[in-house]
């Protein structure tokens, strides 16, 4: 039987943070290093354009994805790591894509409801973002799209936008994608609270300078119940990151401290970042080492890309074909 393909993709934005980590690179590494899956793993560099109009930014962040993703140990023999824009059947399908969408159907995604609620301008990038993210996800047949809780509706759309090609052209093209989130994992908060983002800024860099983590760290924001009181861990940003590094055990030890009393902030704050400076050990050295070999990384996303073209040409042929193109 053939293996179930895996796709998943992390836009060009910024400095990755354990959001990103636990809520998605996590399960696609271990999913692909599996071997189960035929898996295609990419940077979104056309989805960044919609905010990244930073040309020095949008390569960085480029590297920088594919030097993390190594770094935490995806194996490049069981996955095709590449760029998005090193294939532009994305492109193409989305032209295609965009004739089954409709416009009141697109106002109903989150993004441009966020960005219409706070009168922030849209641009049809933005808009139009839905659909791209479906095509990335056609193009390949995938079935299985792990993303953090923030995308579900992205999935729900591809899966409907699968349903609108296969009935106007009355074709069995492209199967149902499903998503796979963790409950456990759903949403990384922030510093702040809010939903860890790179665009927010509110970020824990996976891999960044030992300073700018410790400031990151330091800087989680929490109520001023001094060090005796006990705390309620679940509403607790500390908590709710740090778990995400600990087994079963450590979270129960964790969450008896902070229950217990007598754990300040600030003793939590040094614990996690112990537990980060101790994540990041081996990872960082090879992730610094990558990014001062730019052609390194470059040779492996060429690789990667050139596999998954090949794919994805095989899926436009079958689509022009269908709809007289
Ligand atoms: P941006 O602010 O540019 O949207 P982002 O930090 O939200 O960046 P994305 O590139 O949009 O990151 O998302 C990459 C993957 O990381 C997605 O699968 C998304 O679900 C996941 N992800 C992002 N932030 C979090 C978070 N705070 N918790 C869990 N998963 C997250
Ligand atoms: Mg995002």
């Amino acid at each position: 039987m053939a293996k179930k393909v895996l796709l998943s993709g992390i836009q060009a934005t910024g400095k990755l943070h354990f959001g990103n980590y636990f809520g998605a690179m996590k399960q696609n590494i271990d999913l692909a290093n599996s071997g189960e899956y035929e898996a295609y793993i990419f940077i979104a560099d056309y989805h960044a354009l919609t905010t990244v109009k930073d040309k020095d930014l949008l390569i960085s962040s480029t590297y920088e994805i594919a030097a993390a993703y190594i770094a935490c140990g995806l194996d490049l023999t069981k996955a095709k790591l590449f760029r998005q824009s090193q294939v532009p059947e994305h492109t193409e399908l989305t032209v295609v894509l965009n004739n089954v969408v409709t416009m009141p159907y697109l106002m109903r995604a989150h993004a441009f409801k966020d960005h219409e609620a706070k009168d922030k301008e849209v641009n049809v990038g933005l808009f139009d973002y839905p659909v791209l993210m479906a095509a990335d996800i056609l193009i390949y047949k995938a079935d299985v799209v792990p993303v953090g809780a923030d995308q579900k509706q992205h999935i729900e759309y591809a899966r409907d936008i699968a349903g609108f090609y296969n009935r106007a052209w009355n074709v069995e093209e492209f199967p149902l994608p499903k998503e796979v989130i963790l409950e456990s994992v759903a949403t990384i908060p922030g510093v702040d609270g809010e939903k860890m983002s790179k665009s927010k800024g509110n970020v824990i860099s996976l891999f960044g300078s030992d300073e700018e983590v410790k400031k990151a760290v330091m800087g989680i924001v929490t109520d001023s119940a001094s060090p005796e009181e006990k705390k309620d861990p679940h509403t607790n940003n500390i908590y709710n990151i740090h778990k995400h590094f600990l087994n079963d055990e450590e979270v129960l030890l964790l969450r008896t401290k902070f229950e217990q009393g007598g754990y300040g902030y600030k003793a939590a704050k040094d614990d996690l970042l112990i537990t980060i400076m101790r994540w990041r050990e081996g990872r960082k050295e090879v992730f610094d080492e990558l990014m001062a070999n730019p052609a390194k990384i470059q040779a492996i996303l060429e690789d990667g890309g050139t596999q998954a073209r090949a794919k994805a040409q095989l899926t436009i042929q079958e689509v022009r074909g269908q709809i007289g193109l």
